[in-house]
């Protein structure tokens, strides 16, 4: 059980994540936190270094989705920025919000990759969704009234995580 809330790689952020081997191994598909993952949680900037990372994602073939359980205009402001698909409002971690974001990629369970800088909604939801989880740093110590609540849990799971071995 303990397993669930352990992701397949965990990387320092998204720019670590090695895409050349995901696209080898057939992973064509990539849902996406927000906050924290991919922007600040308390910016609403758009970085060059995210852009750049997008358009990577691009050259691997490779289909991008923000799934968020945040519903604030800011989200949908910056996935247009961005110009990807969002799914907000969520509800993660449960199963429901990942089908929504796989109908809106269009691919399968087995080609798409969950990222996120929480192990409770992205990893744990990811990983009973049946998809592959991607665990990142998040960018920002601003987090919302729960989250900051989870965050001890999630340091209690790190540890014991880490004794078993999860590698980017
Ligand atoms: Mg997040």
């Amino acid at each position: 059980m303990l397993k669930k809330f352990f992701p397949d790689h965990y990387y320092e952020s998204i720019y670590d994540i090695d895409l050349f081997h995901l696209r080898e191994d057939g992973i064509k598909g990539f849902i996406l936190d927000l906050d924290n993952t991919i922007v600040a949680r308390n910016s609403s900037t758009v970085s060059d270094d995210l852009k750049h990372w997008l358009d990577l994602l691009k050259e691997h073939d490779i289909e991008a989705c923000i799934l968020s359980n945040n519903w604030k205009q800011r989200v949908s402001s910056i996935a247009e920025q961005v110009e990807l698909p969002l799914v907000a409002r969520a509800a993660k971690p449960r199963k429901g919000a990942f089908k929504r974001a796989l109908d809106v990629l269009g691919t399968g369970k087995e080609e798409t990759v969950v990222v996120g800088d929480q192990i409770f909604t992205d990893v744990f939801g990811g990983n009973i969704a049946g998809l592959r989880t991607i665990l990142v740093m998040p960018m920002s110590n601003h987090d919302g009234i729960h989250t900051k609540f989870l965050r001890h849990l999630e340091r209690l799971v790190m540890k014991r995580w880490q004794k078993c071995g999860v590698q980017g």
